[in-house]
């Protein structure tokens, strides 16, 4: 079997990618994997740019093909805000509740159709010799009042989804995969992963 590792160290996200990419012939592997697993720092000015530099680190490190996502929010009364910065929108050590709380907070008095949102998730696809394939996803919604559902992680519950009127934490991880921007960057990966696994030295195949 092909083996593919996933830069992240992000529970919810690994979890996410293992169920899109099950039933295709690939071994997931991840930090847990690796001793001494590189932490990437993610410091760039665009989604790419972080995505790319986590894949190609952990596929230099590993020397298999590696698959990093870098996701923001994008918030149209914002300005786009917190996109790169989502992780860190309310400060360097934010707790998902400080941005949640944040963003409610800056988005105060806007009725519900000033609040139009997307998340967008770059993949990128690192072979061991350096080369990199990028692929997007995007999920349209808007951001809700006050916290809904259990579900998930991060902005999930103030998220609702376009055509849904649910948050993607009122959804089963199912129904956020099939619509989420990581399932539909993960669909567009998995397409891709098809033509390189057989090329790729130290995939195992
Ligand atoms: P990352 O840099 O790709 O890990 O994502 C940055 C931040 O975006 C995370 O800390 C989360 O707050 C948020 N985020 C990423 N993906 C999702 C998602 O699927 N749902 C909700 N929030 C997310």
């Amino acid at each position: 079997m092909a083996r593919l590792v996933v830069a992240s160290r992000n529970e919810h996200k690994i979890k996410e990618i293992q169920a899109i990419l099950a039933g295709q012939p690939w071994q997931v592997l991840t930090a847990h994997d690796f001793p001494g697993f590189p932490e990437v720092i993610e410091d760039g000015l665009t989604l790419e740019d972080n995505a790319i530099k986590k894949a190609k680190e952990i596929a230099a490190f590993t020397g298999c093909l590696a698959l990093a996502d870098d996701t923001g929010l994008e918030v149209d009364a914002l300005g786009g805000r917190p996109g790169v910065y989502s992780a860190r929108f309310a400060g360097p050590d934010a707790t998902y509740g400080d941005n949640n709380r944040k963003l409610l907070r800056l988005l105060e008095g806007i009725p519900l159709e000033g609040r139009t949102a997307r998340f967008r998730c770059v993949i990128a696809v690192a072979e061991p010799d350096g080369n990199v394939h990028l692929v997007e996803g995007k999920c349209e919604g808007l951001i809700g009042f006050e916290l809904r559902g259990e579900g998930g992680f991060g902005y999930d519950p103030l998220f609702i989804v376009d055509g849904l009127g649910k948050t993607f934490a009122e959804l089963s991880p199912e129904e956020k995969n099939r619509v989420s921007h990581r399932g539909r960057a993960l669909r567009l990966a998995a397409e891709l992963l098809k033509e390189l696994a057989p090329l790729t030295p130290g995939s195992g195949v």
